[in-house]
This record gives structure tokens, C-alpha cells and sequence, in this order.
């Protein structure tokens, strides 16, 4: 199926690994050319290196925190410099966090806000004017399943994630005239490289090898009984970009194996 999508150009936050990654691949298989950033420069080059010879499309690669605006202003430079501006804008860099709200300093809440929130406020703001003159544009915001249902270990995450909720909602209900898109999407269990940072970490506590914990997690959690491939996701993406998901506006969508344990 041809999906519509060849010589567009989409940015994707944190595109160097693992879902980011997934979704840069798979849009790069569409045709669409990417601007990918993460913190370290060596893998964000590695990865656009290695997307540019299998797919045949342009790929820069750009060293940004996201939680940075002098980042996001460079980022959003070279978006221009290189492209002359973007169809589709994917907010997808984010990391758990782990403490007790009692505990947590208010810098811990800062950091989270400006990661999860403030990169796809201040990115969406910068690009929309773009996607405004090529009368179309699509943006996809990576929450995740923990914005509707909480995880106890990360309070942090679980309330800034359900901020980029409601912030889809808002933006998509601003911009649909514009015929931009704006959707949300919640994922579950995904085999990502900081899952296996994590399961270390958990495992050794707990006296299991990382594996172990793994398993344990996705067979006590998600009714299919295990973790999506960072692939399985992006094909979700890659779809909500086309334009034959063009009536799909302002919504949040689970990927999650039947893990979300209530009818939304
Ligand atoms: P990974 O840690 O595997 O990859 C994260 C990517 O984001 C890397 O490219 C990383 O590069 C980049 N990144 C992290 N922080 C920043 C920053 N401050 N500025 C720019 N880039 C950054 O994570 P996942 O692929 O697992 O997660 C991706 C997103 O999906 C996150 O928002 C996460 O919350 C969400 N999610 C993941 C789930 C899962 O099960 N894996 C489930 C639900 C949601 P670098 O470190 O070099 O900056």
C-alpha cells in the first residue's frame, strides 16, 4: 500500500534508538526524508548514517537536548537550513523517572516538564509555520500508557506524560483549520534500550537477572503476555503520518497489548 508519505520531511525528537529510532526507519521505508536529534552527537551521526544508506532518503542528524531552547533553536535552524521546514513533527524524546513526590526536589518536576512538555510546546510552535505555508502538516506526540494509568514508581513521569495528553487535545483543536493533525499516542510495553537500563537496575534489587524482571512484567501486565518490538509500534505512527488516517484528529491512541485496564 502506498501510503503517501515519499519526499516529505519529518523531525523526530530523540530518533538516535529505540522507538524514535523505529519510527525514523520507518518513515525513512515511506520515502520521507528526517531530521533526527538526540544528546550524543556519535549516535545521532550513526544513526543517520546508517538510515541514509539503507533507505536512500536525506537524514541530518543534529546534537540537541530538547530540554535546551538554545537546543531547540538550533534544531529548528537546521530544520530550515536543510529542508526549508517540515510536513510532520514527532515529540517523541522522554525517559522514566523514578522517586516518591514527598521526596522529589522541584527541580526533578522542572526537568520532566521541560522534557516532555515544554520540547513539544516549543518545537510545535517553531514548525507549525512551516506546515501553515505548505497548508498541511501532522504532529504526533509520544505520551505513553502511564499518562491514564500511573506506574507507583514514577509520579513524575506518569503527571507530565498526561500533561502532553491534554496538550494534543488543545493544539489539535488550534490548528485543525490549518489542516494540521495532531494526534497522541499512549504506548505499553516496549523492548526499547531504556527498558534494559532499566531491568538491570530493577532486576539486581529484586535478585533476578534483567530478563527475568522482564518477563515477569510483561506476562503480570500486558494480556498479550509481552513486550512490543520498537517496530511493531512505529508501523502505528507510520500510519497516523499518512494521509489515510485523515480524519483521525485530536485523539490518543493506546498501543499497549491490552495492557490499559479500562475502556477510554
Ligand atoms: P530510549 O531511551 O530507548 O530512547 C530515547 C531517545 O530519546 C534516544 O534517542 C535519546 O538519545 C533521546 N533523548 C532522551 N533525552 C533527550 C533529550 N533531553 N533531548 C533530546 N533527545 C533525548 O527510550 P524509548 O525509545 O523507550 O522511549 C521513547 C519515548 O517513548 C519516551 O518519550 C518514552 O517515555 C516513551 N514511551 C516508551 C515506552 C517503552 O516501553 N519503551 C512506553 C511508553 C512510552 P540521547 O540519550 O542521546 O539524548
Amino acid at each position: 500500500m502506498d501510503l503517501g508519505l515519499r519526499d516529505k520531511v519529518a523531525v523526530i525528537t530523540g530518533g538516535s534508538r529505540g522507538i524514535g529510532y523505529a519510527i525514523a526507519e520507518g518513515l525513512a521505508g515511506e520515502g520521507v526524508h528526517l531530521v533526527i536529534c538526540g544528546r550524543n552527537e556519535e549516535d545521532v551521526n550513526n544513526a543517520s548514517e546508517r538510515i541514509m544508506k539503507q533507505y536512500g532518503v536525506r537524514v541530518s542528524g543534529v546534537k540537541a537536548d530538547v530540554t535546551r531552547i538554545e537546543d531547540i533553536n538550533s534544531l529548528v535552524f537546521r530544520v530550515e537550513k536543510d529542508f526549508g521546514g517540515a510536513d510532520i513533527l514527532i515529540n517523541n524524546a522522554g525517559t522514566g523517572s523514578a522517586e516518591k513526590i514527598m521526596e522529589a526536589a522541584d527541580d526533578r518536576w522542572q526537568y520532566y516538564w521541560e522534557l516532555h512538555v515544554m520540547a513539544a510546546v516549543r518545537l510545535s510552535r517553531a514548525l507549525i509555520p512551516f506546515m501553515r505555508k505548505r497548508k498541511e502538516g501532522v504532529i504526533i506526540n509520544n505520551a505513553s500508557i502511564c499518562a491514564k494509568q500511573p506506574l507507583d514508581y514514577e509520579p513524575i513521569y506518569n503527571t507530565t506524560k498526561a500533561a502532553l495528553v491534554m496538550f494534543s487535545k488543545c493544539l489539535s483543536n488550534e490548528v485543525i483549520k490549518d489542516n494540521i493533525r495532531v494526534n497522541c499516542v499512549n504506548p505499553g510495553l516496549i523492548m526499547t534500550p531504556d527498558w534494559k537500563k532499566t531491568a538491570s537496575l530493577v532486576g539486581k534489587e529484586k535478585g533476578i537477572t534483567p530478563e527475568e524482571y522482564l518477563e515477569q512484567l510483561a506476562v503480570e501486565n500486558a494480556p498479550i503476555g509481552r513486550f512490543a518490538t520498537p517496530g511493531e509500534l512505529a508501523h502505528f505512527f507510520v500510519f497516523l503520518c499518512s494521509p489515510r488516517a485523515s480524519y483521525c484528529v485530536g485523539s490518543t491512541y493506546y498501543v499497549d497489548g491490552g495492557w490499559l485496564r479500562v475502556v477510554v
